[in-house]
């Protein structure tokens, strides 16, 4: 075997490398193959981060070597040196995975000056200011995403420098202040390090190669990986290219570009730039850009250069693309293209075109939506009746659609640590940055003073489907005292801010919400995604309501109504308990009597609310004290209303209690000591389709499904008891009326002897979420509690009762699925676990051929598409 290559120039990769070269290193070598004006570079692999991390967070002498090699290459490509005196060559270094993290880790520009390289810079541009500059930024950066030294202290020095001369922007400074600026940029490095800040480019390279690597596993890129199923073991690629320079005068400028617009899909080129600045000043929206039309009055000829390769670009990769770009002196780059990231109404428009346009097939199409982007779609938007007597107190620009209200939290900690306590926030800042992360899950919406469409707040929040205004440049906010001033009113930490991510305006009250509606793209690309897929969608419904939003929805049956969520009603939880505290069989009786026609009214509703669509209807589940009081005063007024004792009630959920009710007397367990609560059930179920059939003319074919079975005869035991009720009613109704009677496999018993199993059971219903408890041994109510630690020590990559482990519970699942069909050939297989709504666990349903998922109604359009996502890329 040859040695392993670790550094890649940018010609010698393509866009099919993005495993190795990360999705930017993948296409910055794609364009420069196009012949795209790219600065040159090369890309350090994924696989050398990796070996980094196997190797003790130790970048090994072969990969050092192998870098130096390609800086001899780029050196000679581009005339310059590393630290030469006659043209010095500066690089940046910016981080690359596989999917695109925007923000989430490290960049490091203007490497390779140092005391020496900055004179030549000064002298050779004629434009000391620019050195300078560029040199305090560089210092800046390496000190901060390097070393770790807080950017606050060079920031707070910047501020000083700024005051003492009267300037109001950096670009007010002259030379001989910036050269004063490194000066104290220096004594600061060496203060906080104890030694020098380094003059050896190729040190600095190194470091921040290193730096580079390390920042794949800083928090916010942790968070967000897990936010986004991006496994850890991908690791970041490296890109170190020469730099260009956007910030060299009133010919230079920098910008960024979207081949249409990412907020409502329009086929139309959105882009913003700043002369004179670069990259990072775009990006976090210090200064407002201006939009590229402008470009075509100040520079036409690059104006048309820029609009050319836009549509090359988009045209290659048949999708909106995103794009960096520098004009350096007149002379135009790209520094990036990938895929962009859009909002979903965009996405569906997008998707939906590229078919009209040709440019894409249908299977194709539905892979450029996310799934889970589908959820804002069907989130709600301001009451228009309330809208319209609402006077905005400002505007911003709409960032991300949707509508949000909450109280105002000026910090991201703070929002994160009220939204914990489920007080609903609006997350006020001058700007956000990628450390605000968590605070910009936690909060309902993003408002911000700076920053344009591509700002980082407006970037983030569209790709979570979260709305946000942005650049609001009217509010006068102050994070430090906590104040949002505007139109002469101040607003506190406790006022309700309300904000419309579709118009950018802003409201200083509370604004009610109103469910959204699904329009004309959404219809048409669902219905692709329909004839695409093979794996049906049910839902989780326990009441008609959810049945019929579900089925709206486009949901194809119920795959799971939890008949307990129906006891807790209040017409009917005194029943429930009387049920519970019955001392025999007889009183228990009389009270499932009265339970009997309100139950059986729930399954009328559901059926007819489903149609001809199938049902299953689960029997009871959950630990019988969940339904009684705990609290003293309660028993009490309980005990009144029962007419027996203090004493004897006390007694009786005393008697209940259990050391860990989640693993006790629930599920069919409570079939086998109380008979007559499923022979009850069984009743409502069957006289309710007989009712139905008969005066709807609906055929249904109840499933009826017993849940927590381990063993096989104790599930013959709950079948015989519904089987003899159910045939009794059809005989004596004198109807003829199919019904079925299947298992949950919940219990890792139960997929261990699934083909015992399914000798009984005409049906499996995998219940991911006891079947993940009860797999790992930890409670699916507590784990929370130690969850992040995982996380955070990378033991665990996702919340295993979100995003179905398929190493561990996925392999109880396939070869429960398995052992079933051995049994009976073409048994029906579904999940009704939460991770029926969770697309990489829809796809791994469909990979081992379930016949549907089930899962909560808002989420049954994203398993529609999840599950036709999976058929495209794996077909069977
Ligand atoms: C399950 O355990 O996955 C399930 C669907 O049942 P429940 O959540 O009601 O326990
Ligand atoms: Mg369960």
């Amino acid at each position: 075997m040859g040695k392993k290559k670790y550094v890649y120039l940018f010609n010698e990769g393509e866009a099919s490398m993005k495993n190795l070269l990360g999705g930017k290193g993948a296409n910055l070598a794609e364009m420069t193959n196009l012949g795209i004006p790219v600065p040159k570079g090369f890309t350090v692999t994924t696989e050398a981060c990796n070996k980094y991390y196997e190797d003790g967070e130790k970048i090994s002498q072969e990969i050092i070597e192998e870098i130096y090699e390609k800086l001899e290459v780029l050196e000679k490509e581009t005339g310059k040196g590393f630290g030469s005196l006659d043209n010095p060559l500066l690089v940046s270094v910016r981080s690359g995975a596989r999917a695109s993290m925007p923000g989430m880790m490290d960049t490091i520009l203007n490497l390779g000056l140092n005391e020496n390289t900055v004179k030549v810079m000064a002298e050779k541009t004629n434009n000391p200011r620019f050195a300078y500059d560029s040199f305090r930024r560089f210092i800046q950066m390496f000190s901060d995403v390097v070393m770790g030294i807080e950017k606050r202290n060079f920031e707070d020095l910047l501020d000083k420098m700024k005051e003492k001369k009267g300037a109001k922007f950096d670009t007010d400074l002259n030379s001989e202040d910036l050269k004063e600026l490194v000066r104290q940029f220096k004594e600061l490095y060496r203060k906080e390090m104890g030694n020098e800040f380094p003059e050896d480019p190729k040190s600095q390279l190194i470091e921040s190669v290193k730096a580079v690597f390390r920042s794949w596993n800083n928090p916010r890129a942790i968070v967000y990986r897990r936010l986004n199923d991006i496994p850890g073991e991908w690791g970041t690629a490296v890109n170190v290219q020469e730099m260009v320079f956007g910030n060299k005068g009133n010919t230079s400028g920098t910008g960024v570009a979207f081949s249409r617009n990412p907020s409502t899909g329009e086929k139309k080129i959105f882009a913003e730039y700043l002369m004179n600045a670069q990259g990072e000043d775009v990006v976090a929206g210090i200064r407002t850009p201006e939009p590229i039309e402008k470009l075509n009055q100040d520079m036409p000829s690059i104006y048309e250069q820029f609009m050319g390769i836009v549509n090359t670009l988009e045209n290659h990769y048949r999708d909106m693309q995103d794009m960096e770009f520098t004009i350096e002196e007149g002379k135009l780059y790209f520094l990036q293209t990938r895929n962009g990231k859009r909002t979903a109404q965009a996405a569906l428009k997008i998707a939906v075109d590229l078919v009209e346009e040709k440019m894409l097939s249908k299977e194709e199409a539905v892979l450029k939506v996310e799934p889970k982007q589908l959820d804002s779609l069907l989130h709600p938007a301001f009451d228009e009746r309330v809208l319209k007597v609402s006077n905005p107190i400002a505007k911003g620009l709409p960032a991300s659609p949707g509508a949000a209200c909450g109280k105002i939290s000026f910090t991201a900690e703070e929002a994160k640590q009220r939204a914990e306590k489920g007080e609903k926030v609006v997350l006020v800042r001058l700007e956000t940055s990628p450390e605000d992360i968590e605070g910009m899950i936690a909060a309902e919406g993003i408002l911000t003073v700076r920053g344009g469409m591509t700002s980082h707040a407006a970037v983030v929040a569209r790709g979570m489907g979260t709305c946000c205004v942005a650049g609001c440049g009217e509010l006068r906010v102050n994070e430090e005292k906590k104040t949002l001033e505007v139109g002469g009113k101040v607003y506190t930490s406790e006022d309700y801010i309300s904000i419309d991510g579709s118009t950018g305006s802003v409201y200083g009250s509370s604004i009610g919400t109103v469910e959204p509606k699904i329009s004309g793209h959404f219809e048409i690309f669902m219905k692709w995604a329909d004839e695409i897929r093979s794996l049906k969608v049910r839902t989780n419904a326990d009441t008609p309501r959810d049945a019929k939003q579900a089925v709206e929805f486009g949901a194809e049956g119920i795959g799971l109504c939890r008949t307990e969520h129906m006891f807790f009603a209040e017409d009917r939880i005194m029943a429930v308990r009387e049920m519970i505290v019955s001392k025999n069989e007889e009183q228990r009786r009389k009270a499932l009597e009265k339970i009997l026609p309100m139950q059986r009214e729930d399954f009328v509703g559901i059926y007819e609310a489903m149609e001809f669509r199938p049902c299953t209807i689960r029997l009871l589940d959950p630990p019988l004290h969940e339904f009684l009081p705990h609290d003293e005063e309660d028993i009490k007024e309980l005990a009144k209303e029962l007419d027996i004792t203090f004493d004897d009630l006390k007694s009786t959920i005393d008697s209940l209690h259990e050391f860990n009710p989640m693993m006790g007397h629930r599920g069919c367990r409570l079939a086998v000591s109380y008979p007559e609560i499923a022979e009850m059930q069984t009743r409502a179920i069957i006289e309710a389709a007989c009712k139905v059939k008969e005066e709807k003319g609906y055929d249904i074919v109840p499933e009826i499904m017993i849940p927590l079975v381990g063993e096989l005869k104790e599930l013959k035991f709950v079948k015989d008891i519904v089987v003899k009720t159910a045939d009794s009613i059809l005989k004596e109704k004198n109807i003829d009326m199919k019904y079925m009677v299947g298992t949950m496999i919940e219990v890792p018993r139960a997929a261990v002897t699934a083909d015992e199993i399914a000798k009984e059971a005409e049906f499996f219903s995998f219940g991911t979420n006891d079947l993940t408890q009860m797999t790992f041994g930890f409670s699916r109510d507590d784990a929370g509690k130690f969850l992040n630690d995982y996380y955070s020590r990378k033991i665990y990559e996702s919340d295993p009762f979100a995003r179905l482990d398929q190493t561990g519970v996925g392999a109880l699942v396939k070869m429960a699925a398995e052992k079933g069909r051995a049994t009976r050939k073409g048994i029906k297989l579904g999940i009704c676990g939460e991770h029926g709504g969770d697309p990489s666990s829809v796809e791994f349903c469909h990979d081992i051929g379930l016949n549907y998922v089930s899962c909560s109604p808002f989420r049954v359009p994203l398993a529609r598409l999840a599950a036709a996502q999976a058929q495209v890329k794996n077909k069977r």
